[in-house]
């Protein structure tokens, strides 16, 4: 087993998608940080607080993983938790342009940290927060896209926005 890996990104709100990559992760890295970004530019639907919560029920139980909040950058983040792994989710041809030009900048930014990227299963490589939330206000079924949970609290924000 690898050492540490950092998981960052909006989480807005966690999907299948998320955890599929959080438990792949745990197969080759001993402790997955779960970063989540702060992003107030991206108008988040939950608060970086819901957020973490929403991660942390969802990951209860899986051994090695910490759920926290960051609103630095991710390789400054990265260098203060003393890790030189970031680990990011491919899913379609559509995230490699975005992926690429984050992880290269990163690069740019600090050397001595690598990015990894790991693929979903197929059934979750076309799932995202943001459709979902979209398929949730046209009243579409979520249980196959995330927690009970969650799908609570993504049809009572819907509910507080109307
Ligand atoms: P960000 O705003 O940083 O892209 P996201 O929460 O949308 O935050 O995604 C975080 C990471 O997880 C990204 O690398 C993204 O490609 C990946 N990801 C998102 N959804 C899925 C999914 N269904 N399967 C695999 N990876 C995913």
């Amino acid at each position: 087993m690898c050492q540490k890996a950092i998981y960052p990104g909006s989480f807005d709100p966690v999907t299948f998608g998320h955890i599929d990559l959080i438990k792949r992760a745990l197969t080759i890295f001993s402790e997955v940080i779960v970063a989540v970004a702060h992003n107030p530019n991206k108008h988040p639907t939950f608060s970086v607080k819901e957020r973490v919560e929403m991660l942390k029920k969802a990951t209860k139980g899986m051994e090695g993983v910490e759920v926290v909040d960051f609103g630095c950058l991710v390789v400054d983040f990265a260098r203060k938790n003393k890790v030189n792994v970031i680990i990011r989710g491919l899913r379609m041809i559509s995230d490699f342009e975005y992926e690429f030009q984050m992880a290269l900048t990163n690069r740019r930014l600090a050397e001595d940290i690598e990015t990894i990227f790991l693929m979903p299963s197929e059934k979750y490589s076309f799932l995202s927060s943001k459709l979902l939330k979209e398929a949730a206000g046209l009243g579409a079924d979520l249980s196959s896209f995330v927690p009970d949970f969650v799908a609570q609290k993504i049809r009572q924000r819907l509910k507080q926005k109307k």
